[in-house]
């Protein structure tokens, strides 16, 4: 296998008909002898929109003659040399870089700029193809190092042609060749991807499941970046990390602890463990945004009173085995892992951050102590830390691609032995290789300085996005325009300070009330839209953008968003941003403010989705706003979702028993009229926001089912626009449709 990175030459002279363009020429044609590809450029051009060429370089050759260090020129001259390595720097410390210049020039150079290079090279000294071979080979070092232990095993087995007998039985991707769609898969994903596509039984390549080998050579290289004592990839997924960290800790009868907010993973967890959950309740505010659990509720004391109060639990006195917290949760909200460390370790017996949404934080000090495991991070003095992370959300995984981090305490090691009992409880024996080469790459892409560079690049673009959407306001939206959910505050340029995202008591920016000092902060990169309509408190306006609508108009124009709330949505600012993606977002939300204020029809402005329901013909896009809004009005939704997701959930059995009864079909399906009071055998959730809000074994209240009979009267005034809620099953009685849980028979 071969890899592309061109030699850059910067040289004012590349193209000039005298000396000192003849000289550079001729280095470069020895250079292409060598096999090596040169790209030659006149000037440093535009630092900033350098990155993409600038990481797939080999090496850098900066030419600078005599005539740029006369008297004149001397001082501009060396400011553009080292804003230029300056920016190298930034984001590689081992590219190499040479100068390229008379001899005079050397001694002109001052010792900063002469420490980042490689080599001064003299013109006219040596032949050009003994410096050729010389930059050839620093080239070719630096691109020898690149691969981390995996990918590199990897690519070299997937070049090495040799035929194989082990399984996937496509072998290497010839099977597809044999079949014409086989063929335009093949053309599709390229050979690399089949050839690359191998199972367990290449040892060359170690195994996963027994951490061994270029694998476990990885997995600690990643140990090593992020700061953690032990790192495992995972090729399932967070999903499976949570429920592996859970396996290897919580037994049936178990007490756990965890947040009420959590991924659906962790409540799978709970019932396949036959734990018993304590659950800690977050806030909420009326925009339907989940903020974090407060302070008080991490008191052990706290924590005592609710194992005191529940039913199912026989040895009070038992010690918790897991606590789980969303940490970033779904609207970008963080929290001060010390506190919570100093609050709970030694009382539960391993700390466990669900940071699906915070692999990259660990890489810049932005982020402090707000999430779990990095640099410097004191330990507990009992309890172990995990934190389960998606690469794929945000660095550069493919999907499922995951991690667990561990972080030792003073008094107990992770036994990787016993651990790895429940790591192979949920592997699949057929691990996706490249998944595995993704997790290891993407581990070696956040090294700093460059992983530093990447997370402080995003954190700035979502700034710009930020500031880009109040100059819009200011000078645009005299009537109405979008809010960035976040601090009045923000830093005028650059990406600012931590202290500008804190949630603080005072402020009503986020609506969660009085929190504890220091104890949370929003991650800037995760950004929430709010449109019109709504406000903190939950009332509504005289008329609103429903951000179903809004998202539904975005997606038509080639806009996907996240997750989409009542009257506001969520995008991110991952490692992946651009400035094009988020300026077009930026002016296809000003099209469809155009189009709302003139209530364009919607045949011209949503045809896609006209062509799929009918029912809105002769429709225009501010008549449907307000169709959907004054129906949202009238039901006062905004806190009807609050009040349901705070409201008292009483347990009547365990989880697990209540799953039990469902297995065994000791269940019956029991239509929303008569659900008040009755056991869910199933978990309640309703997309958005895709939270569980009630758990098998939790009786239905008065609230839950008033929402129910909403979503349903809903979908039937609305068809496009139909709330989805997973555990509700739609049936078909005399043709007319009956909406039914499946709870445990009385
Ligand atoms: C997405 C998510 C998961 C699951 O991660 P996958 O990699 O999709 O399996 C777990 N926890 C939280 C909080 C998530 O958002």
């Amino acid at each position: 296998m071969r890899f592309q990175f061109p030699i850059i030459v910067i040289d004012e002279d590349f193209r000039s008909e005298n000396s000192s363009g003849f000289g550079i020429r001729s280095l470069v044609t020895a250079i292409e002898a060598e096999g090596m590809e040169v790209l030659g450029v006149t000037s440093y051009g535009d630092l900033t929109s350098f990155v993409q060429q600038q990481s797939r370089a080999s090496c850098y050759i900066l030419s600078i003659d005599d005539d740029e260090f006369s008297e004149a020129n001397q001082e501009e001259t060396l400011t553009r040399l080292r804003a230029f390595v300056a920016e190298l720097r930034f984001r590689n410390a081992d590219i190499p870089i040479f100068l390229y210049g008379e001899t005079r020039t050397s001694h002109h150079l001052p010792n900063d700029i002469l420490r980042e290079m490689h080599g001064f090279i003299h013109m006219f000294e040596d032949t050009p193809e003994f410096i050729a071979r010389y930059v050839v080979r620093e080239a070719r070092a630096y691109l020898d190092n690149l691969a981390p232990p995996f990918f590199r095993a990897l690519v070299h087995y997937a070049s090495d042609g040799s035929y194989s007998w082990h399984c996937p039985g496509h072998s290497g991707g010839v099977a597809f060749l044999k079949s014409p769609v086989g063929h335009m898969f093949h053309q599709f994903f390229g050979e690399n991807m089949l050839r690359a596509d191998v199972c367990n039984a290449v040892d060359e390549l170690g195994q996963l499941l027994d951490h061994t080998g270029p694998i476990a050579a990885s997995e600690r290289n990643a140990a090593r970046i992020s700061h953690a004592d032990h790192l495992f990839f995972v090729t399932n997924g967070t999903s499976t990390s949570n429920k592996i960290v859970w396996n290897s800790t919580v037994a049936p009868g178990d007490i756990v602890v965890v947040d009420r907010n959590c991924h659906k993973s962790i409540l799978h967890s709970i019932i396949m463990t036959g734990a018993i959950p304590i659950f800690l309740m977050p806030t909420r505010n009326n925009f339907g945004i989940i903020g974090p659990i407060p302070r008080s509720e991490f008191d052990w004391e706290n924590i005592q009173q609710k194992i005191a109060q529940n039913p199912f639990i026989t040895d009070k006195g038992a010690k918790p085995r897991v606590l789980t917290i969303t940490q970033s949760t779904y609207d970008g909200v963080l929290y001060n892992v010390e506190e919570i460390k100093d609050a709970l370790d030694g009382k539960i017996d391993t700390l466990h951050f669900d940071e699906a949404w915070l692999p990259h934080a660990a890489f810049h000090d932005f982020y402090g102590d707000y999430h779990a495991i990095g640099e410097g991070r004191v330990r507990c003095k009992e309890s172990l830390v995990f934190s389960t992370q998606s690469t794929h959300k945000l660095l550069a995984g493919i999907s499922q691609a995951s991690q667990i981090l561990v972080q030792d305490s003073e008094s107990r090691q992770l036994d990787k032995d016993l651990f790895n009992e429940a790591y192979l409880m949920h592997t699949s024996t057929s691990p996706q290789y490249a998944i595995i080469a993704s997790c290891d790459v993407a581990a070696a892409m956040m090294e700093p300085p460059g992983g530093t560079a990447l997370v402080e690049e995003s954190i700035t673009e979502a700034m710009e996005f930020r500031r880009a959407m109040r100059k819009v306001d200011e000078e645009w939206g005299s009537d109405w325009w979008f809010k960035v959910w976040g601090p009045d505050h923000i830093a005028e340029e650059g990406m600012g300070e931590r202290e500008d995202w804190m949630l603080r008591a005072g402020d009503n920016w986020h609506g969660f009330g009085d929190l504890a000092e220091g104890f949370n902060m929003l991650d800037p990169i995760k950004a929430t839209i709010v449109t019109p309509g709504l406000d903190l408190d939950g009332n509504f306006d005289d008329w609103g953008i429903p951000a179903a609508i809004l998202t539904k108009y975005l997606s038509e124009h080639g806009i996907i968003v996240e997750k989409c709330g009542l009257y506001s949505f969520f995008i991110m600012f991952t490692i992946g941003i651009t400035k094009g993606r988020w300026n077009t977002l930026v002016t296809e939300l000003q099209q469809f403010k155009d189009c709302y204020d003139s209530n364009s029809p919607l045949w011209r402005c949503m045809p896609e989705f006209l062509a799929k329901n009918k029912h809105y013909e002769g429709w225009g896009l501010r008549d449907l706003c307000n169709a959907i809004h004054n129906v949202y009005a009238q039901h006062d939704v905004a806190r009807l979702t609050t009040e349901m997701y705070l409201s008292t959930m009483v347990p009547a059995m365990r989880p697990g028993e209540a799953w039990a009864k469902m297995a065994h079909r000791e269940v019956e399906r029991v239509d929303i009229e008569e659900l008040e009071g009755r056991i869910t055998a199933m978990l309640v959730t309703p997309y958005p926001p895709g939270i569980p809000l009630l758990i098998p074994g939790e009786r239905f209240n008065r609230t839950i089912v008033n929402y129910l009979r909403f979503a349903r009267t809903f979908n039937e005034q609305f068809p496009g626009f139909e709330t989805d809620c997973h555990g509700l099953v739609k049936e078909m009685k005399d043709g007319k449709a009956r909406y039914c849980v499946d709870c445990v028979k009385d």
